[in-house]
């Protein structure tokens, strides 16, 4: 049986179907109205979760897990073994036509190598989705994935499904109803508090090892409010602003690479052993 299956509240078939929900809602050419209505006719299982996501990630919620996950307590480990760790997040879905997570990440990877784009970037497609291992470790779906936003503020509504928001506690917190909420203006995005998941847990573990860009594009690429609707720019400052630019360069690989014959993880492992002895050290502290 799947580990995702023992857990009790996922409605999501796998942490996959969000990926499918995302890479339908984002199809290119899609007018506001078509997108609207995606969201509308989304599968009842990803509605589900993102009321679940919506209603449960507050502040009270968020500097918690915050404080359990980014003092990185759970070890050490090298890439390829945070690797098969996820990739023991098996469902019970056809084995043929669905990716395991490595075949995510080598896809991801392949597509931006294949595209010419410089050795870090190609890491970070690998690395990119190390931090859905928060399900191993007992997180549930709605705490591991799903679009990314500030919390301690007020929502946007391009926040997929605003109206779930209803009932998330925080909405009879005065002050993170307003604007700015807990934040002062332009206080820059890493200064503020995202909503948990493997995005903000995968940017901590690597911070020590990785320059900007990549830890824009690892910490930022489920913050579809910032870099697809351009939504909290009054939270950015300067260096946000620069950075955003990478951001949806890395996400269209992020999504549109699935499809692409499967990786071949054999043959590839040398030039990923380059590719990690390159930028970071054997073992990496999670
Ligand atoms: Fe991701
Ligand atoms: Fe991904």
């Amino acid at each position: 049986m799947s580990v995702s299956t023992t857990i009790p509240k996922q409605p999501l078939h796998d942490l996959d179907e969000w990926g499918d929900f995302l890479e339908g809602r984002y199809k290119e050419g899609k007018s506001e109205a078509e997108f609207r209505q995606y969201d509308a006719t989304a599968t009842p299982g990803v509605a589900e979760f993102y009321r679940l996501n919506h209603e449960n990630q507050t502040v009270a919620y968020v500097l918690g897990k915050e404080k359990e996950y980014f003092g990185l307590a759970k070890g050490q480990k090298t890439i390829w073994e945070a690797a098969e760790f996820l990739n023991t997040l098996v469902d019970d879905s056809d084995p043929d036509t669905d990716l395991t997570q490595i075949e995510h990440l080598l896809q991801t990877s392949e597509a931006i190598r294949r595209d010419g784009h410089p050795r870090w970037m190609v890491l970070t497609g690998f690395i990119h989705d190390l931090g859905k291992c928060l399900c191993r470790y007992g997180e549930p779906q709605w705490g591991v994935v799903g679009d990314a936003f500030p919390v301690g503020c007020a929502w946007s509504n391009d926040i997929v499904f605003p109206e779930y928001f209803a009932k998330n506690p925080d909405k009879n917190v005065t002050e993170y109803q307003t604007k700015y909420g807990i934040f002062e203006p332009n206080c820059g995005l890493e200064n503020a508090h995202m909503s948990f998941g493997h995005d903000g847990y995968i940017a901590k573990v690597m911070e020590p090892y990785l320059r900007d860009e990549p830890l824009y594009m690892l910490r930022f690429h489920s913050f579809y409010p910032w870099h697809r609707h351009g939504a909290y720019d009054y939270l950015c400052n300067e260096k946000d602003r620069s950075m955003l630019p990478w951001i949806p360069k890395f996400n269209q690989y992020d999504l549109y690479s699935k499809g692409h014959t499967k990786p071949n993880v054999k043959e590839l492992k040398p030039y990923y052993d380059d590719l990690f002895a390159e930028f970071l050290p054997p073992t990496v502290v999670w």
